[in-house]
């Protein structure tokens, strides 16, 4: 039987005769039992939340100044090093296009540059 099984059954042998008290009493109880549900989910939320953060930071492959996440032998990404290193959120890397510039990568939330930085020298 759960803990509000028995508040409950407990609030309606005390409707049958107990004191006004003690049903206050079992109120009381039913009223810190949901907060107490209320908390049980806010953590079981808050684990998997972090659960989930374990598994992409055990997927998170550092190559290039960026970061990479392997799925099943695949790489996905690149993601921002930056961002991900501050806060924790994986900002996927634009590809420039621009063609003064060799391979780069741009962040749209931080604007960093990733990738072979280096741009062409002008005299090529
Ligand atoms: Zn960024």
């Amino acid at each position: 039987m759960s803990f509000f099984e028995t508040a409950r059954d407990a609030y309606e042998l005390a409707k049958k005769g107990m004191t006004i008290e003690f049903q206050v009493k079992v109120m009381e109880l039913r009223e810190q039992g949901l907060e107490l549900q209320e908390e049980n989910l806010q953590l079981r939320t808050r684990i998997r939340k972090l659960e989930e953060m374990m598994q992409v930071k055990e997927a998170l492959v550092f190559r290039d100044s960026m970061y990479f996440l392997v799925k099943e032998g695949k790489d996905e990404g690149p993601f921002c090093s930056k961002c991900y290193d501050d806060n924790g959120k994986l900002v996927r890397l634009h590809a420039l296009h621009d063609h003064d510039i060799e391979s780069t990568y741009r962040c749209p939330v931080c604007d960093g540059y990733f990738g072979r930085s280096s741009r062409r020298s002008l005299d090529m």
